[in-house]
């Protein structure tokens, strides 16, 4: 597949309607040039139009081509890596205020679908399955954490109360977090690119970056056109190649894989998620699976280092899925596709400015649909001057790869087979 070409998907065939979008032929001046329409560009650009600011956003692809428009739906509180481990890397000022912004990102999706009428399917409610004693421990230190940060969405499910949740002898109990929930990821960033426009922002699809003049203004260049900006914000994540080599020495691109089965009927999808919660099982390299609005099961897991597609996805998924629903043995799988997110060493995400004027944000790690919605929040502040939110998560350490591009894939490798090895003998 050449970059940027059509994915095609279920969400791509079930999306709602979009016009087709102009890309950038000219020269133009804004205020803030967004680069990339995932949901980190997307929702910082609502966000700024929202306060009357002039953006234009450049998207090398077309809108939610990426990790927004691909991923598993499930919209989960508080970062890949939990808020005690935040802790430990930084103040704790910083780190009460992480804790807050840990479950601000559903809020937004929430009111940004209610006050903008975005079509996404929005479900309440997801569970958290484990597959051992360690990991039931695990869930029951998560809900005090997170009550000690004043969130008390969460309550602990033995194996009958999962088992009413999620139909699979699989898991020993798990816990269930009542604020969060489930989504069409495309259709959320389809909806918010809609909102964005709405209030008289740009989107310029087919238009990647290829340059970034820093400055004041900034100078943004694509193949055919240039945009002068008072602030770039560089939203390009897995996708962003080496634009800025700063911040592709300290990430690394991923591949998780995703497969959508023929709808089941109602009856069935129900018999297998009564109550049509999402659910992410608790291994390092996580099972993650939910029903679609026309009762489909859509099952994600697996990680391909260094983003490489895989050949076959339904020979890697669909195991998977047999092992939690034996019971889907002849049911036929109608999509599969992957996707790429952004590994960081420390799995917590990378925010923060380069100069006086390009700010970023990337590497969640797989976490980042309520993250990034976030993120948005707290570089648009940052651009109207108000930088705390923006400098606590600048404060969470920014490490390199180690071994640099070349080295990191086995690297990170060999750190998930060690972890994958601790969830199988569950240690
Ligand atoms: C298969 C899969 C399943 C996942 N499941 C979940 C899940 O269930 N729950 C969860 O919380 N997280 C999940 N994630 C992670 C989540 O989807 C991402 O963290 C999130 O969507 C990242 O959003 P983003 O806007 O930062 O990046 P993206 O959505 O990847 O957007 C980046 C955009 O920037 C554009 N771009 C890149 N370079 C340029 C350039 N030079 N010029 C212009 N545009 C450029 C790209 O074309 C792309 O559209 C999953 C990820 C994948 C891949």
């Amino acid at each position: 597949m050449t970059a940027f070409a059509p994915v095609p998907s279920y969400y791509a065939a079930s999306a709602n309607p979009t016009p087709s979008r102009p890309h950038l032929s000219e020269s133009i001046e804004t205020q803030v040039c967004v680069i990339g329409a995932g949901y980190t560009g997307l929702s910082t650009a609502l966000f700024l139009a929202e306060a009357g600011f002039k953006v234009v956003i450049l998207e090398a692809a077309t809108v939610g081509w990426g990790a927004s428009g691909r991923n598993g739906g499930q919209m989960v509180n508080s970062y890949s890596r939990d808020l005690d481990v935040v802790a430990r890397q930084t103040s704790a000022d910083a780190a009460r205020l992480l804790g807050q912004m840990a479950f601000e990102g559903g809020r937004i999706i929430r009111q940004r679908v209610k006050h903008y009428g975005i079509q996404c399917d929005l479900q309440d409610g997801a569970v958290f399955a484990a597959l051992n004693p360690r990991q039931m421990k695990e869930l029951e230190h998560q809900k005090k954490l997170w009550e000690s940060h004043g969130y008390d969405q969460l309550e602990l499910l033995d194996k009958q109360a999962l088992q009413q949740q999620v139909n699979t002898e699989r898991y020993i109990g798990g816990s269930m977090d009542h604020g969060s929930g489930h989504i069409h990821p495309l259709n959320l960033a389809l909806g918010e690119a809609a909102a964005f426009e709405s209030l008289g922002g740009v989107i310029y699809e087919h238009s990647a970056v290829v340059d970034i003049q820093q400055g004041q203004p900034a100078v943004v260049k694509t193949a055919q056109g240039v945009v002068k900006a008072e602030w770039v914000v560089v939203a390009g994540n897995a996708y962003l190649g080496k634009l800025l080599p700063q911040l592709a020495s300290k990430s690394m691109p991923c591949g998780t894989q995703v497969l959508a089965t023929e709808p089941l009927g109602e009856e069935l999808a129900r018999s297998l998620i009564p109550r049509n919660a999402c659910i992410e099982d608790c291994n390092y390299l996580l099972d993650y699976y939910r029903l679609s609005a026309d009762h489909r099961l859509i099952y994600g897991g697996g990680v391909v280092y260094g983003a490489r597609d895989p050949v076959d996805i339904e020979r890697l998924i669909r195991p998977k899925m047999l092992k939690t629903f034996p019971q889907l043995q002849n049911v036929k799988v109608d999509y599969t596709w992957t996707g790429n997110f952004l590994l960081t060493l420390s799995r917590l995400p990378q925010m923060g400015r380069i100069g006086s004027n390009v700010f970023y944000s990337q590497g969640c790690s797989g976490h980042g649909v309520t993250f990034t919605h976030v993120a948005g929040q707290s570089l648009a502040l940052a651009i109207q001057g108000q930088t705390q939110q923006l400098d606590a998560f600048a404060s969470l350490p920014h490490y390199p790869f180690p071994g640099g591009r070349l080295f990191q894939v086995p690297f990170s490798a060999l750190g998930a087979w060690y972890y994958d090895l601790r969830d199988k003998l569950g240690i």
